[in-house]
């Protein structure tokens, strides 16, 4: 079979062996594969995070001096069960599955590891009891955003958004856009969108984002502010703390009685919830100085480098940092049964589409930031260049 394989940082198309199903492996037909930017740091940079995966526990993470397919966004077609399969989804239906892949007593990371090919091929191996089958007729290019949407989707319940809330996302990239497109599906009514770059914010805006800010002329977390009613500074926050007890003062009952009753009640300072999509050094930092306020951050922008912020900035404010990674089984569930519904739509992300030759290609025009989000691999087009939706041979 065809496949990319990336070696010291080159992607060539290679012929591979057709894979052979193990015990519970099923083995698929890809139809498509998003590139990841995962996969994009991978090419260079996968020394320094197998060197953290080892710190984990995993010794098989993908090193710069193998040959890798990767390929962890995909939907395909069942081929071949492998002995003592379930048989639940039968042959030649559609699929999508999690990224991981057992083999023997050994779990990998299915297009990240030696050990555990990906999409980037005609063919890949999946572990049955982590397969889904595509409802619908989803189409194979929407069920292939899956996993990079229940990423989105993971974020999204961590940040424990209230519709009420203002939602802030930093950095309109595919992490960021599917966060837009979840944030929006969950019913959050106010999403305020920030990146430099304008065909990001023009994708934001097609995402549902409902504020749209260029970080260049306009701080997110001013925008917000005036939407959200959030704190922005210390002398606000001493100037509520005051005011809400001398006004307690004024009633017959002890303040004290009626301040546990508002923690009671939840009533607190408002805050934003602000997702980090950038993972670049020196973000962190810089939500950290323009936040409100008691904000809560997550962290789902992947900086594998080191980076550094102050912590008394977060302390000062009291900022709720959290760090994002994966989702779970139900969550990827939960992700596809919304797509298959149309409760997402996330059509705008996808900015192109390539067959296995135009794979380098489209890694270098990844690399723009201004005109790409997600671009698909279909093994079966000859498309080199990336052809945009709708145009051409699709
Ligand atoms: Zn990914």
């Amino acid at each position: 079979m065809k496949a990319v394989a990336c070696q010291h940082g080159e992607l060539q198309l290679t012929d591979s062996p057709e894979p052979v199903p193990a015990q519970g492996q099923v083995r698929l037909e890809v139809l498509r594969c998003g590139i990841c930017g995962s996969d994009l740091h991978a090419r260079h940079g996968s020394d320094q995070w197998a060197d953290m995966a080892v710190k984990v526990g995993y010794d098989r993470f993908a090193r710069t001096s193998q040959s890798i397919i990767f390929g962890h966004e995909f939907s395909g077609r069942v081929a071949e069960h492998g002995p003592k399969c379930r048989r639940t989804v039968p042959a030649a239906a559609p699929v999508v599955a999690l990224p991981i892949l057992r083999s023997g007593s050994v779990i990998d990371t299915i297009g990240l590891s030696a050990h555990a090919p990906g999409a980037y091929a005609e063919q890949l191996l999946v572990q049955e009891s982590m397969m889904l089958a595509v409802p619908n007729g989803l189409d194979p290019e929407v069920a292939a955003l899956t996993e990079p949407l229940a990423v989105a989707w993971h974020a999204v319940r961590r940040g424990e958004v209230a519709k009420r809330d203002v939602a802030i996302v930093v950095g309109c990239g595919p992490i960021g856009l599917a966060v837009i497109l979840m944030l929006k599906a969950r019913g959050v009514h106010t999403v305020v969108a920030s990146d430099y770059a304008p065909g990001r914010r023009e994708l934001a805006r097609r995402c549902g984002a409902d504020v749209i800010v260029d970080p260049l002329t306009d701080m997110p977390f001013t925008a917000a502010a005036q939407r959200g009613g959030h704190l922005l500074d210390l002398p606000a926050a001493l100037e509520l703390v005051l005011d809400t007890r001398e006004k307690l003062e004024r009633l017959p009952v002890g303040w004290w009685h009626l301040w546990r009753l508002g923690e009671k009640l939840g009533a607190m300072p408002k805050r934003p919830v602000i997702f980090e999509c950038v993972g670049v050094p020196g973000v962190i930092e810089s939500i950290l100085d323009g936040a409100p306020l008691l904000s809560r951050v997550v962290v789902a922008g992947v900086c594998v480098g080191e980076d550094h912020f102050t912590p008394a900035m977060a302390i000062n404010k009291e900022i709720d940092l959290r760090f994002v990674f994966g989702y779970s089984p139900l969550e990827f569930r939960d992700t596809l049964h919304m797509l298959a519904e149309g409760k997402v739509d996330p059509r705008p992300l996808i900015t192109g589409t390539v067959g296995l030759e135009g794979v380098a290609g489209a890694f270098a025009a990844l690399a723009d930031p201004g005109e790409h989000a997600k671009i698909l691999i279909d093994p079966s087009s000859a498309a080199v260049e990336p052809i945009a939706p709708g145009v051409g041979e699709r």
